[in-house]
């Protein structure tokens, strides 16, 4: 099963790519993860990819589409993956399906989750993780028993720099320029399975596996 997961940012991409990865089998493939921890590394691709990140801008094609491609030709991922935050433009989306078309492969499904914007800014600015082990928590909605302190390891919590309010207003005009035109671009594929992201995790969990049985 091959899967991407598509979505404004604080859509709740990586929440349900998780749930999804888990009840599949299928490796979870995040490409802001992955830059993410190259930030974390110190090395040359995190330190590129950090000036975008911080600005609210996507990362360059050049430095996304190949770290991608490679990820996915990994034994890891021959049986399937999800990928959730790639493809964010369509010449990303052109990239992925002329690699697979090359194999005879294709994307099954796009899980296209949709939130109001008033929704991403009161999610997104809520947010907080933890820098030490990548634990996600929201004041709101996932509180953690102690405030500002992470549950699972003690840490302080913090807010990931590009979930700042200028940065989430940017990351979204971006989603609504570039990313967003991949729906209409899944769509006339008839790959686009739409979503309603505005439930709570475990209904948007189920609106996902029963439109994938069917
Ligand atoms: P995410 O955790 O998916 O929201 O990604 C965080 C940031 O990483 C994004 O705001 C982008 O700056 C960068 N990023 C992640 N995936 C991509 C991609 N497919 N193309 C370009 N930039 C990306």
């Amino acid at each position: 099963m091959k899967l991407i997961l598509l979505g404004a940012p604080g859509a709740g991409k990586g929440t349900q790519a998780k749930l999804i990865a888990n009840h599949f089998g299928i490796p979870h493939i995040s490409t802001g993860d992955i830059f993410r921890t190259n930030i974390k590394n110190g090395t040359e691709l995190g330190i590129k990819a950090k000036e975008y990140m911080d600005k609210g801008a996507l990362v360059p094609d050049e430095l996304t589409v190949d770290l991608v491609l490679d990820t996915l030709s990994s034994p890891e991922c021959s049986g399937g993956y999800v990928l959730d935050g790639f493809p964010r433009t369509i010449n990303q989306a052109e990239a992925l399906d002329a690699a697979l078309a090359k194999k005879g492969d294709a994307i099954d499904s796009v899980i296209d989750i949709e939130v109001d914007d008033e929704a991403i800014i009161e999610r997104m600015s809520g947010r907080r993780v933890c820098p030490a082990c990548g634990a996600s928590f929201h004041v709101v909605n996932i509180p953690p028993a102690k405030e500002g302190i992470c549950d699972a390891c003690g840490a302080q919590l913090i807010i990931r720099k590009d979930d700042e309010p200028e940065t989430v207003k940017a990351r979204l005009a971006t989603y609504h320029k570039q990313t967003q035109p991949l729906i209409g671009y899944y769509t006339e594929r008839g790959k686009n399975v739409r979503i309603d992201g505005m439930q709570d995790m475990e209904s948007v969990f189920d609106q996902i596996k029963e439109k994938l049985a069917k």
